[in-house]
């Protein structure tokens, strides 16, 4: 036992420092994948479930590390969260989302609006809505061409200055949209006093319709509650035609997932809505 207990600990110890050494490899590379160019953005579009029509594109943060290889967002941006260097990060992100755009209208595609995640630290920026309005007015593009993704639990951490935050976002003119919604907290009073236009509902509620009954209950009692407060509902993570007939059954506005698209790189979204594809 005694040999058995000491193995477990060096086994244990071996294991945590590999999570401590990935962790610092990390951020040490990350301070520089963005003089670096080694961020890109891939883009999934969404798209109207009754009629296929593509309504816009969710910006998604991509690193491809040298050193590294790819590291997915899951695993970078609380990172970057925590050494603030989402910043800059999402700076970058925000600014070129709307340059995206930006050259698909100048295309003369109809792209629809284009959707940017925030984070936490972002939200907490002062100038935040400065730094908003002088990225869309560098590109060219209306405060209705961008939408921005926040989920509950920023809202909920912020409580105190969220209403103002949004309240000036609003004046913009900017769409708010709830990422995850169904994961957060259980408080829907926000819904009502901040000015949200979308509600996206999350892929774990998606993923089992419509077999789990407490999955379609859920899904509907989003889409009822998103309709009588007039807001439009997403559906994320849409991988099936059985949950694509069921969102379409029960009047889900829109989709997004792999079986609509992947998030896809910018040269493939500009041939996808050439050809003019709908799903
Ligand atoms: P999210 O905002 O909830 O984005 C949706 C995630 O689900 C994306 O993962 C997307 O690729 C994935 N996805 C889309 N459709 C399907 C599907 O049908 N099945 C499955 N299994 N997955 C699907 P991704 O790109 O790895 O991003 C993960 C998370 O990282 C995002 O979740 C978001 O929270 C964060 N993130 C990504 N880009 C940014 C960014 O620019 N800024 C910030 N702050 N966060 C970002
Ligand atoms: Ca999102
Ligand atoms: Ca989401
Ligand atoms: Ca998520």
């Amino acid at each position: 036992a005694k040999v058995g207990g000491r193995n477990g600990l060096v086994v244990f110890s071996r294991d945590l420092a590999e999570v401590v050494e990935r962790r610092v490899a990390i951020e040490a590379h990350l301070k520089n994948a963005l003089d670096r160019n080694e961020l890109s953005l891939a883009y999934q579009p969404k798209r109207e479930i009754g009629s296929g029509r593509l309504t816009g594109w969710e910006a998604l943060l991509r690193w491809q590390s040298p050193k590294l290889g790819m590291v997915g967002p899951q695993e970078f941006i609380p990172i970057a969260e925590q050494t603030g260097l989402i910043v800059p990060i999402g700076q970058w992100v925000l600014r070129n989302a709307c340059l995206q755009l930006r050259a698909w209208k100048d295309l003369g595609l109809e792209a629809g609006n284009i959707a940017v995640n925030l984070s936490t630290r972002q939200f907490r920026q002062k100038d935040l809505a400065e730094q908003i309005a002088a990225a869309l007015e560098d590109a060219g593009l209306a405060p209705g061409d961008l939408e921005l993704e926040l989920t509950e639990s920023l809202l909920m951490d912020n409580l105190a200055s969220a209403a103002e935050v949004l309240a000036r976002l609003e004046q913009l003119g900017i769409r708010i949209a709830i990422d995850d919604f169904g994961t957060g907290y259980s408080s829907l009073s926000y819904l009502k006093t901040f000015p949200i236009h979308c509600l996206k509902i999350d892929r774990s509620f998606i993923q089992d319709i419509p077999a789990d009954e407490n999955d379609t209950a859920i899904v509907r009692t989003i889409i009822a509650l998103a309709r009588s407060l007039g807001l439009t509902v997403v559906a994320e993570g849409v991988e099936t035609e059985a949950q694509l007939d069921y969102l379409r059954a029960n009047q889900c506005d829109e989709g997004q997932g792999y079986l609509l698209s992947r998030p896809l790189d910018p040269d493939a979204c500009t041939r996808l809505m050439r050809a003019g594809v709908v799903a």
